[in-house]
């Protein structure tokens, strides 16, 4: 079984020592260059679709989580407070409360919005020892995070696009959802007050649900305490779910925050928080891709995008010069030397990498590529501009395709 814990090892991508702590893994060089690869994703998907990247400290005072409920709601999974002279801080449970902040600092007008606020930041969790394990249960998490400040009639049309942008990444990673959920408060939940706001952001759930067409269900006491959410689930191999992407709708942090925007009429009115993470955790996202492909990375998620094969040292020269030239061109090129073993020993040892490059005498002598392919295809030996050309262009197509 693909278990990501331990192909994270086995791969080198990430890894834990108990004196950095439990649940607070860190990420080896192949490891960071997948979780690389997908912020880039993930932050270009953003500007493209109009959002605007902020930056927020990891913590705050304590009065900031009060105001926002997090510390009433929330407080069991939060660390204890530092006490720092007369103020307490708070490591962050959520970016929310800043970019709330953020939002409030300056005026904006209707005709600024939606204004679409997005981080990638650090958040964290006091999870249990006895629970933590991998990257899927940890007190540090990366957060694709981002909050949508609208009117109350943007707030499908900003829901449903986001959806559509869960969908697009979840195409690209390879992998699926397993199920969309309407997470709806609950018995015995802790939850804000204002049943009536609560059963509006629910129906424009739903509507945005229904208008996308996907299958969902309608789960009751999975909702934040602030309303209700889309809630993306995947599986891991075991069959277990978590949820990796939200779409949430929150009237209740803009009255709490006091935040406005001036209408039309020259008046001061309430805008609506659509909070969305569309790969979730970075630290979720990467585990699961890890599992879905066990290890076999699509191209553009590849910790290594080609590696190159002198057959002897009289090739060494010429096969470091393919890798530079690779690396000129963006790619995360190796070279695999002759005295890590034989041919066929070195081609099994990168057996994962997408794209293998063998120099022979014939190719350095004629600046000929011979590629092989992860799925055992073999190119025939063409010009090296040829070769690297095709590999860009399925590397900047983002799909599965060798
Ligand atoms: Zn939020």
């Amino acid at each position: 079984m693909n278990d990501h814990r331990r192909l994270g090892r086995e791969l080198g991508l990430f890894d834990t020592d108990p004196l950095m702590g439990a649940g607070l893994p860190y990420w080896l060089p192949d490891g960071a260059a997948v979780r690389h690869a997908l912020e880039e994703y993930v932050r270009d998907a953003e500007r493209r679709a109009g959002y605007q990247h902020v930056y927020s400290p990891v913590l705050g005072k304590r009065e900031l989580y009060e105001i926002s409920g997090h510390w009433s709601h929330y407080g069991d999974d939060m660390f204890p407070p530092m006490q720092l002279g007369e103020e307490q801080m708070l490591l962050r449970p959520s970016l929310c409360p800043h970019h709330a902040l953020i939002y409030r600092s300056r005026p904006h007008s209707y005709r600024e919005l939606p204004f679409r606020m997005a981080e990638l930041g650090g958040m964290y969790r006091s999870e249990l020892s006895g629970v933590l394990g991998g990257l899927t249960r940890v007190r540090a998490i990366q957060l694709n995070d981002a909050h949508v400040f609208c009117t109350p009639d943007q707030v499908a049309e900003e829901a449903f696009a986001a959806l559509g942008m869960i969908r697009a990444a979840y195409d690209a990673m390879g992998i699926e959802a397993a199920r969309y959920r309407l997470s709806l408060p609950g018995p015995g939940g802790k939850y804000v007050a204002g049943p009536g706001l609560w059963e509006r952001s629910a129906a424009l759930l739903r509507e945005v649900l229904d208008a996308s067409g996907v299958a969902y269900e309608a789960v009751e006491g999975e909702a934040a305490f602030y309303g209700p959410k889309i809630d993306v689930q995947i599986a891991d191999p075991a069959g277990r779910e978590s949820t990796l992407s939200t779409v949430q709708v929150d009237f209740h942090q803009p009255e709490r925050f006091g935040l406005h925007y001036i209408g039309a009429d020259g008046g001061r009115h309430r805008p609506v928080m659509v909070h969305r993470s569309v790969i979730g955790s970075l630290e979720r996202a990467v585990a699961h891709v890890i599992e879905v492909h066990g290890g076999a990375f699509p191209p553009w998620l590849a910790p290594a995008q080609l590696v190159v094969l002198p057959v002897s040292e009289a090739e060494t020269e010429p096969a470091l010069r393919l890798v530079r030239r690779c690396r000129d061109e963006g790619l995360r090129a190796r070279l695999a030397a002759p005295e890590e073993g034989t041919l066929g020993a070195r081609v099994r040892a990168h057996r994962l990498v997408p794209y293998q490059a063998v120099i022979g005498a014939r190719e350095a002598a004629d600046g000929l590529v011979a590629l092989r392919l992860r799925d055992g295809r073999r190119l025939d030996a063409r010009p090296a501009d040829e070769v690297l050309h095709r590999v860009r262009e399925r590397i900047a197509s983002r799909g599965a395709e060798l």
